[in-house]
């Protein structure tokens, strides 16, 4: 028996507002929306966060964030969306059944992205190096 709440809200065995499902995937309402219409979009299958998560699943989350971004704003009147994926506890992740986030945004909503800070040429040329395929 399961004890991760997606898990229990994909089965059934906590009620929630569906608003999609396919084979692999589930999407209903969050609990505790950002704007009316915030959604979770999740595997069926248990994985912890991106790590552990197949490409091919990745890829069907964000195929039904593209769907329901549409419906988001063509049924609710949203202005854009956000896509927000806290993957682990340092970025925010609570629960740990990896999800994707799709927040619909109103251009008066006065909600703020992250905040940018300052980097020099040299930072960035440091992290880029760090960072850069080979
Ligand atoms: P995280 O911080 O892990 O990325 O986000 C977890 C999200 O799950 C939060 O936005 C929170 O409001 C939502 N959530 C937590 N418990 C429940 C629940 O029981 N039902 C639903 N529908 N959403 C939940
Ligand atoms: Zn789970």
């Amino acid at each position: 028996m399961t004890t991760c709440l997606f898990c229990k809200i994909v089965s059934g065995e906590i009620p929630t507002n569906k608003i999609f499902e396919n084979d692999d995937i589930f999407a209903f309402l969050d609990i505790n929306p950002v704007n009316p219409g915030h959604t979770l979009i999740v595997p069926k299958k248990h994985f912890v966060d991106m790590s552990d998560t197949p490409e091919e699943i990745l890829c069907k989350m964000i195929l039904a964030a593209k769907m329901i971004g549409g419906k988001i704003m063509d049924k609710l009147g949203a202005d854009g969306y956000n896509l927000e994926l806290n993957n682990k506890p340092a970025a925010g992740q609570i629960v740990e059944h990896v999800h994707l986030h799709i927040m619909p945004r109103y251009s008066d909503d006065n909600l703020k992205l992250w905040p940018g800070k300052n980097a020099s040429k040299k930072e960035l040329d440091k992290i880029a190096k760090k960072l850069l395929n080979k």
